[in-house]
């Protein structure tokens, strides 16, 4: 049964909220109630991510701004549901009822048993002939035996129907984090991706790493050959993304035309490596129409690379990338920029 506000103990609830209130105000977090939504969760230990995040933001001394404060709701304290989901936990609704039927059923039945053996018992002590008792008892046991067995098939199609709603749902849960046209993970799939390594990353002190790559000219190669072989394109920049990263990355579609990797371990001076060997694969690749032969104009990509820094949330070092990338494009595409270079190129 699930609690409702009126079973929440109010000594209780009050005390954590007073501590919450407080936590806003020692971090100076403005007491709207989103922000309590987050600091209420931190201080009832009710999610042990969300606080995990906070405490190594706070041993950081990262300030709660608004954006690091929308990140960590949008991270941990909101959760979207899918209409599989829906579907898979309405099928887990029934299942569970007909178990529970299952269970009742049997109980009854076990009683009924019980209940015939008591009177076959009574009749022995009032002296009905032994044959007859024997005949009593071989018939109830058999049916006692029947009913076992019909008990036991249809828990067995329970547990059949269990394991093919753990299948969808593992199903689902790829589908959702997957983008539809390139096969890479999506940007729900990056922000988990991301979730994890930065906190892997300031625990163990190791640097962490993310280059953002934006297709040249994508609009004119759409505009001269068609949407369809854009598609194609963009699958072709995803797959040569896909093969030159490690296993322990992450490449995914950031969106449009632009992908992204995320890479835990690497430094910038790593990390900027890694990009330039994606970005001259991607030069290398020869398109051609596939119904005709006839050879594209070449496709190369921008790149544009960052390295975390512990505390931030994912946003700023993305927006950083985003802006080396610019300088790419700025400085005539087909290249790769870090984000060093943004205070170099302010400075010169
Ligand atoms: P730049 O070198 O400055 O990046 O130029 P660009 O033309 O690539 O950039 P712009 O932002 O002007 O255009 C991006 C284009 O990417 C426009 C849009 O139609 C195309 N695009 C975005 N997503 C997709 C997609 O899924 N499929 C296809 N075929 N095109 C896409
Ligand atoms: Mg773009
Ligand atoms: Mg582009």
């Amino acid at each position: 049964m699930t609690s409702t506000a009126a079973d929440v103990d109010f000594e209780y609830a009050s005390s954590i909220a007073a501590q919450a209130m407080l936590c806003m105000s020692d971090h100076r977090v403005a007491a709207t109630p989103d922000h309590f939504r987050i600091w209420y969760s931190y201080c009832q230990g009710s999610s042990p991510v969300l606080k995990r995040a906070i405490d190594i933001l706070i041993s950081n001394k990262q300030r709660f701004t608004a954006q690091v404060l929308r990140d960590l709701a949008s991270t941990y304290v909101d959760c979207n549901t899918s209409p599989d989901t829906f579907d898979s936990a309405r099928r887990l609704g029934d299942v569970m009822s007909k178990a529970s039927q299952f269970v009742s059923a049997a109980a009854s039945s076990n009683k009924a048993h019980l209940r015939e053996l008591e009177e076959i018992g009574a009749k022995s002590e009032i002296g009905l002939d032994p044959l007859s008792l024997i005949k009593s008892l071989i018939a109830e046991v058999s049916r006692a035996s029947t009913r076992a067995t019909t008990l036991e098939k249809s828990l067995a199609s329970t547990s059949l129907e269990l394991d093919s709603i753990r299948a969808s749902l593992a199903k689902a849960e790829e589908r959702s984090k997957t983008d539809t046209l390139t096969g890479l993970p999506n940007r729900r799939a990056l922000e988990d991706f991301f979730r994890i390594a930065q906190i892997n990353a300031m625990e163990r002190g190791v640097p962490l790493s993310a280059l953002l790559i934006d297709i040249d000219h994508f609009k004119q190669f759409n505009d001269t050959y068609g949407h369809n072989v854009g598609d194609q394109v963009l699958r072709l920049v995803a797959h040569a993304l896909q093969e030159n990263v490690r296993q322990e990355d992450l490449a995914a579609r950031y969106g449009g035309e632009e992908l992204i990797a995320i890479l835990p371990g690497a430094d910038l001076t790593t990390c900027f490596a890694r990009a330039e060997s994606i970005r001259i694969a991607i030069d290398k690749c020869e398109i051609k129409r596939r119904s005709t032969g006839e050879a594209l104009s070449s496709v190369t990509v921008s790149i544009g690379v960052g390295q975390f820094r512990p505390g931030e949330p994912m946003t700023e070092l993305i927006e950083r990338c985003d802006r080396a990338l610019y300088l790419a494009k700025r400085s005539g595409r087909n290249q790769t920029f870090r984000e060093d270079q943004l205070t170099l190129t302010r400075a010169s």
